[in-house]
């Protein structure tokens, strides 16, 4: 009987023991399972953290820089697709300009650009008579993509309005207030004959005349008048492209620097001075759209830093 006893006794104390053992198996499983599941928490909320800032607009980055690169200048990728560093920023007053729209911090660009601003207003005056530039947008100090244009983005662009300067400082507000005179009538149809000058056509000529310069473009209407005024000297209209719009402002941009490896120039213009069947294709009646046929506006999507050279990460953080 004691031996039975004892005999029950120690199956008891085995099945125990042999229990706790499982359970402890049991609970450390779960906490592997535990652990296994918050790092995958983890991960999937790092995933969706880098996911949510690549989605960041370029813009609003770029946008956050108050200050140039300060590194040796350089330009990174095309007019609509880049950046750059080293930049200079235009002295808001000049013999003979006035940056207009200070608050948007644009009046950045290479010290090419810079410089070829200065250049062109002094001798304008100087030479053709004209009373001093209103420069509009150039860049942001590091560039990148920028609100209200697809390109200014490397440096090598700005805008220069039609508005003539006064013959006075305007004040900061003025600045922001004032703006620029269309040169065409109130349909975009025709120059008005009570705002164009001759002295146009000069400074247009002259803002082309620089070998940097890789092209302006005007509306199509201007180019249609400088073209029919221009008489024997034709070679510079080559550069006078037609666009939509600037018909308050030109848009210069400069070709890239020598050397400037990463910088992407824009393909050649074809020969000629473009005021044939290029300059005539603006003119042609807009095809009718189709009965029945509804516009749907789908909205684009912003840049994120994944869409532009991988050096201008580089440039935000420099
Ligand atoms: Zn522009």
């Amino acid at each position: 009987m004691k031996y039975v006893l004892k005999s029950i006794l120690v199956i008891m104390a085995l099945s125990l023991s042999i229990t706790t053992a499982a359970a402890h198996k049991e609970a450390a499983k779960h906490k592997s399972d535990g652990k296994a599941k918050a790092k995958t928490k983890a991960k999937a909320k790092k995933t969706r953290k880098t996911k949510k800032a690549k989605a960041v607009p370029a813009r609003v980055l770029f946008e956050k820089m108050t200050k140039a690169a300060d590194v040796p200048p350089q330009s990174f990728g095309s007019y609509a697709k880049g950046c750059f560093a080293g930049g200079q920023q235009l002295a808001i007053n000049g013999p003979a300009w006035q940056v207009m729209r200070l608050s948007r911090n644009r009046n950045w660009g290479t010290p090419r650009i810079v410089a070829y601003i200065e250049k062109l207003a002094r001798d304008t005056k100087a030479k053709d008579g004209w009373p001093g530039l209103l420069v509009g947008d150039m860049s942001q100090p590091r560039g990148g993509p920028v609100s209200g244009h697809a390109s200014h983005q490397v440096g090598l662009d700005t805008d220069i309005w039609l508005r003539p300067s006064p013959d006075r400082r305007l004040s900061l507000a003025e600045r922001e207030s004032l703006n620029s005179i269309s040169v065409l009538t109130k349909n975009k149809k025709k120059i008005n004959p009570d705002i164009w000058k001759p002295a146009y056509l000069k400074l247009y000529r002259r803002a082309v005349s620089y070998k940097e310069v890789g092209l302006i473009f005007v509306n199509p209407v201007i180019k249609r008048r400088l073209c029919k005024d221009a008489g024997k000297d034709r070679k510079w209209l080559r550069k006078v492209r037609p666009w939509r719009g600037h018909y308050s402002h030109f848009h210069v941009r400069l070709i890239c620097a020598k050397g400037d490896k990463q910088c992407k120039n824009q393909p050649k213009m074809a020969a000629g001075d473009g005021c044939g069947a290029d300059l005539a294709k603006w003119f042609k009646p807009k095809k009718k759209k189709k009965k029945g046929f509804k516009f749907k506006f789908v909205p684009k999507k912003e840049m994120t830093l994944a869409g532009l050279p991988r050096a201008c990460r580089r440039v935000l953080k420099q």
